[in-house]
């Protein structure tokens, strides 16, 4: 597999250089050079498939070869051990739960293969890699769960002290072994500052090997191609157009799902689904790119202000905006219509929606409304309600059972280093570590 930049058509690496990477040197983003089409025979076939075997061809079309079809089925064997069901709401729409993983969101594919991804391409006689990450909570747990025990790679977490929920700190703080989490005596934007100067310290970026686990990182990106084709190959109507509603923040979903498109798979639209943090509505409706400052809304994970990705989903479409208009639809939803959503789909259907996936499915039928037509509408739903369980009213909330790796186990050991908010103090324990 072949890579260039955002930035640069003409540079390219291996799949390998890109991981150990993580962005290109003009900092750009990686993208594939070019996309490979599956045959007619995988999609056609794909419905007695299981989901790591479709995971398994749709890595190895992408890949071309880069990492021997053993290995690479291990990998998958090791990081997909959870699957990604699809369930019928009614005869038009169904819901794609991609929750089953360790820490309940989506985010569990792409760390999992990402760190079994970088043990494999670390170079013979490496020291190995650290992987540094500022977390408000969600993407810590699940790089922190991916990472331990894998081999070749140490973890260090930096979270802000005291301000993330007792839920989120026992999930980042109770592992040992190859994960550090640092306690940091300041806030999330702190922590992120931290981290960015660790990265621009040539000695101590050299020092430790440092290296990112964001969304940014091009082997978080490719296994989420997989549950794209799982959902087509599990609805089992071959003939039938898909739309699919896509809970976004910084686009790393999306821009997989384009992925997967480009590769054949026959989606008709893709419905961006955005929540109050509406910077790509307002770009797909002039043309004209704003970043914005993020608001805080119940969709919190989608609460970005300039998405990562977007010079990705740009790139797929040679920055050509009515080729992008044509594919993508994007919607912005309120907090007020994503607790109409759960409490439709709920009183319908009986399901319970996570505030994320609510706003897939209010941005589903918004596009439903307008567009109309007998297309099967599949909601991807990044996470499970448990996690948000305060925003539930009383008779919706126990309904839900809460997921035993959720529990907080009273007096579970706390493992945290506490620093204060500072890059002397963070440079200084990074080095003697
Ligand atoms: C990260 C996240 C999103 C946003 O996904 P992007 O790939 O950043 O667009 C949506 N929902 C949940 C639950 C998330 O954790």
């Amino acid at each position: 597999m072949r890579l260039c930049s955002t930035l640069d058509r003409g540079l390219s690496v291996s799949f390998a250089e890109a991981v150990r990477r993580g962005i290109p040197p003009d900092g750009g983003l990686f993208i594939p050079s070019s996309i490979p089409v599956c045959s007619g025979e995988f999609l056609r076939g794909i419905g007695g498939l299981s989901f790591q075997e479709i995971a398994f061809e749709a890595a190895r079309l992408l890949l071309d070869g880069e990492i021997p079809d053993a290995d690479l089925r291990n990998i998958i064997a090791e990081a997909i051990t959870f699957d990604a069901p699809l369930r019928r709401l009614d005869e038009s729409t169904a819901v794609l739960e991609l929750f089953h993983g360790p820490t309940l969101a989506f985010k569990d594919f792409g760390a999992r293969f990402m760190a079994r991804v970088m043990s494999h391409v670390r170079r013979d006689g490496d020291a190995g890699y650290t992987v540094l990450v500022a977390t408000s909570g969600d993407t810590g747990s699940a790089v922190a769960s991916a990472f331990h025990g894998i081999p070749g790679v140490s973890v260090v977490l930096l979270y802000p002290s005291g301000r993330v929920s007792q839920i989120q700190e026992s999930q980042l703080t109770t592992f040992e072994g190859n994960v550090t989490a640092l306690e940091i005596a300041g806030t999330f934007d702190d922590c992120q500052r931290l981290v960015k100067s660790a990265f621009a310290d040539a000695r101590l970026a050299s020092r430790r090997k440092l290296t990112s686990a964001n969304s940014i990182n091009i082997a978080r990106l490719l296994p989420q191609t997989f549950y794209y084709f799982n959902a087509f190959a599990r609805l089992g109507e071959q003939d039938r157009g898909i739309v699919f509603s896509v809970p976004s923040g910084n686009l790393g979903n999306l821009t997989a799902g384009l992925i997967a498109w480009k590769m054949g798979l026959p989606v008709v639209r893709f419905v961006a689904a955005l929540n109050a943090n509406d910077v790509v509505g307002r770009y797909f409706a002039s043309g004209v790119y704003v970043p914005g400052n993020a608001v805080t809304t119940l969709s919190n994970a989608m609460d970005v202000g300039d998405p990562g990705n977007l010079p990705r989903v740009r790139a797929l479409f040679d920055d050509d905006i009515a080729a992008m208009r044509r594919e993508v639809f994007t919607a912005s939803v309120t907090d007020d219509e994503t607790r109409s959503a759960i409490a439709e789909s709920y009183r319908k259907f009986g399901y319970v929606l996570d505030p994320h996936g609510a706003v897939g499915y209010h941005a589903l039928g918004r596009y439903r409304a307008l567009a109309g037509g007998s297309f099967a509408g599949i909601v991807l739903e990044t996470a499970h309600p448990a996690k948000f369980i305060d925003v539930y009213d009383n008779e919706v909330r126990e309904s839900i059972t809460i997921p035993e790796r959720l529990q907080v186990l009273p007096g579970g050991k706390k493992n945290s280093v506490k620093l204060p908010a500072g890059f002397k103090e963070l440079k200084a324990f990074l080095m003697d570590s």
